[in-house]
């Protein structure tokens, strides 16, 4: 020990020194919003590797999202003075895609396995559900996509489905389908999200050589935002850990967010049952917030039964109250807002510091159109995204088909795009023909055209097209694959067919194409780069630029940012309408705690708006203020008076409404959509409900009706 502290530890109070110190044996970090509990597992990381305890290789760091890897990568590299090589660093899917890609074969797999994404695994499922003769109203191919994940984040494989969990469905049907579901993937050499946990814990618990590998390999592992993992995550690490036991995890039971994905807030609560003698570490200095934004947030959660309870405080100053702010409609937020923007904007501070933060996708599209009115920088995170468009998705599945020729998904996907003349009928035929023999689809294919089992016009357009993938794969061994990208596209006639298009936004997919030859140069290979499609959840973004961040609150997690935007918060909204009616004070408490991630995300100033109306599937609806704006206490709150309840423009926001089209029924539907790092909210609205069918849930107005009208009576 030299008597000079490194500055990694300087930067730190004692309490989180000591969980940096305690190298040996399982340590729980167990903390408020903004205590610093990522510095510290940041630091400690750093610690290990300063003092020489592991080489970079021996460590593991799981974080939530990959971005946050990246900027826990850069935090260590500032704390030591120079970069690590050869670090574990990444989310659990990404870590466990690495690991089994070594070891596919062992689970049945072949090493170069597709990643499949929601899309595809629904697609996968009609075709299965409509296969068997099983109704498909009563066995919606997006409901069981949903089962199956939650199985399979709870750890149970299709054959080990208990009966308890086959009945919940009607009768073990649903048991049936996931076995079928898991057949066709091993035929396709395909996973889902949820097969990378899964297959690693199948694969550690039936090669106990494999798992001793792993386990002298990672003698520390480092958990961030613990009290979101599932079931299977959990096991994952239980097994990592059980030898070494040098385990830290870091969480904050009021930040469980993915409930609705299986996340098990107990699991925190379970730490020191399995690794006994663990040590438990509380920080309560918050180092984030002002103390009216803390103590808003803290009032706020102390709304919630199930609770561990903590306190928080700052040695920082008051700041400013909250700002709440009741305006007309949709677009009068995204005025207002967008204002506040360009006058903080005025006063010298970075976009980047700025973030709007949401509750469901579909509300993002509204503050998109108002900076691009403004012309202020913005990113998405967490919204549509560029891969997720279908041109993309469209090359990228011929790019599959050459890396993987069994990958029928994708094949399927561009066997008639663009046309050429291969209809439904002959596709339904070899899809028979793969089910029958057991095979792929591109197996099957050959295997009709050598048993004259097709016939005519399909067949000379399937063998075309079955010899042009011989072609490509054999020009991946000569060109570069960038090359071969364009190649592709050009003789499969996709470019093609989007330069003889003459809808407004072809020119925008050709520049995408454009755009993904370029994303794919960053990489050395066509399977590095699928590799990395298949794991890619956030927007590339290169650091630096000064952009406003639009992002679900669910994505917000673990940031901050000097000024936070709280728009929608109203009954319906924010709480969603679909948690409480699906999963009632469940569903709020979880509500709640997002309610608290998005107010602790802001270091200087939080907003929060509400809405008198907005409009749900094209039909207007009157709106009432969140509970959770009633539930903040009046004196760590601004509530703008000036601009009255519904703001000021209460007639040229009812002209406005009357005009428009009906465009939002697409984005309400569209944001029921998960992405692949279910980073987007799934926000299906049940059903419109006007403020007097609002009693399944409290009284008749919500609580935060008794705020609205002391506003209203000019408070
Ligand atoms: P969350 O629960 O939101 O993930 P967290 O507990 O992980 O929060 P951090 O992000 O690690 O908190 O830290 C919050 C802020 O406080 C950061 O800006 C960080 O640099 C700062 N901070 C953390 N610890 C200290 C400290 N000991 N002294 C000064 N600043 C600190
Ligand atoms: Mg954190």
């Amino acid at each position: 020990e030299s008597s000079q502290e490194p500055l990694y530890l300087t930067e730190l109070n004692e309490a989180q020194k000591e969980a940096v110190l305690t190298l040996e044996g399982p340590v729980l970090m167990l903390a408020g919003a903004g205590t610093g509990k990522t510095k510290a597992l940041t630091s400690r990381l750093a610690h290990i590797v300063h003092t020489r305890t592991a080489a970079p290789w021996n460590i593991l760091s799981v974080t939530f999202t990959n971005k946050a890897a990246r900027e826990m990568q850069d935090r260590v590299a500032v704390a030591l003075g120079q970069s690590v090589e050869g670090l574990w660093f990444g989310t659990f899917h990404s870590i466990c895609n690495k690991i089994l890609r070594r070891h596919a074969e062992l689970v049945g797999l072949q090493p170069n396995f597709t990643i499949l994404d929601t899309d595809d695994q629904i697609r996968l499922l009609k075709q299965l559900i409509k296969a068997e003769g099983i109704d498909d109203k009563k066995w919606p191919a997006r409901q069981m996509a949903g089962l199956i994940d939650r199985w399979k984040n709870k750890a149970i494989m299709a054959d080990k489905l208990p009966s308890s969990e086959g009945s919940a469905f009607a009768n073990g049907l649903g048991g049936k389908i996931y076995s079928l579901y898991q057949e066709r993937l091993k035929i396709l050499n395909a996973v889902d999200f949820g097969d990378l946990i899964l297959l690693n814990i199948h694969l550690f618990q039936t090669h106990p050589d494999i798992l001793s590998r792993y386990h002298s390999q990672f003698r520390y592992l480092l958990v961030d935002e613990y009290q979101d993992t599932n079931v299977a995550q959990y096991l994952w690490l239980r097994l990592l850990a059980q030898k070494s036991k040098n385990i830290c995890c870091v969480g904050d039971d009021d930040q469980s967010i993915y409930g609705w994905r299986g996340a098990e807030v107990g699991n925190i609560l379970r730490f020191s049952e399995d690794f006994p003698g663990a040590k438990v570490v509380r920080l309560e200095q918050n180092y984030r917030s002002t103390g009216h934004i803390l103590a808003a947030a803290s009032k706020l959660i102390a709304g919630n039964e199930n609770r561990l309870g903590k306190t928080l405080w700052t040695a920082g100053g008051d700041g400013d109250p909250i700002k709440v702010r009741g305006v007309w409609d949709a677009p009068e937020e995204a005025r207002t807002i967008g204002d506040e923007v360009e006058s903080l904007q005025r006063k010298h501070v970075a976009l980047n510091e700025i973030a709007i933060l949401v509750r469901a996708g579909f509300q993002t599209r509204e503050f998109e159109e108002r900076m691009l009115t403004l012309g202020l920088p913005y990113r998405i995170i967490g919204g549509p995204r560029f891969y997720e468009r279908a041109e993309i998705r469209d090359a990228l599945a011929y790019l599959r088909v050459v890396a993987q020729p069994d990958d029928d998904l994708a094949f399927e996907r561009i066997v008639n795009t663009p046309k050429r003349g291969i209809g439904q009928t002959s596709v339904q035929k070899v899809h028979e023909m793969a089910r029958e023999l057991g095979t792929s689809v591109s197996y099957a294919v050959r295997h009709a055209v050598s048993k004259d089992r097709i016939r005519g016009k399909a067949k000379t357009n399937l063998v075309r097209l079955m010899d042009d993938f011989d072609r490509w794969r054999g020009l991946s061994r000569t060109l570069s694959h960038t090359d071969l990208a364009e190649t592709i596209l050009d003789e499969s006639g996709y470019t093609e067919m989007w330069q003889n298009d003459k809808a407004p936004d072809a020119p925008g997919r050709l520049e995408n194409l454009k755009e993904l030859i370029n994303a794919m140069g960053e990489f050395d290979s066509l399977a590095g780069f699928l590799e990395h499609i298949g794991l890619v959840m956030e927007n590339d973004e290169r650091a630096g630029e000064d952009k406003v961040t639009i992002m679900t609150l669910h994505a917000s997690k673990g940031l901050e940012f000097e000024h936070v935007f709280l728009p929608g918060w109203e009954e319906g909204v924010f709480p969603s309408q679909r948690s409480l009616d699906e999963t009632g004070l469940k569903g709020l408490e979880e509500e709640r705690r997002l309610a608290y991630v998005g107010i602790t995300r802001a270091r200087e100033q939080a907003y929060v708006f509400y809405a008198a109306n907005r409009q749900i599937f094209g039909q207007w609806t009157n709106c009432v203020p969140s509970r959770f704006i009633e539930e903040l206490p009046e004196e760590h709150i601004e509530l703008d008076a000036a601009q009255g309840l519904y703001g000021s423009k209460q007639s040229s926001g009812y002209e406005a409404y009357s005009q428009r089209n009906s465009w939002q029924e697409d984005d309400w539907q569209s944001s029921g959509a998960t992405n692949r790092s279910g980073e987007t909210t799934p926000y299906v609205w049940g059903q419109t409900k006007s403020k007097d069918n609002r009693s399944d849930y409290g009284d008749k107005f919500g609580p935060g009706w008794k705020r609205a009208q002391k506003l209203n009576e000019g408070k």
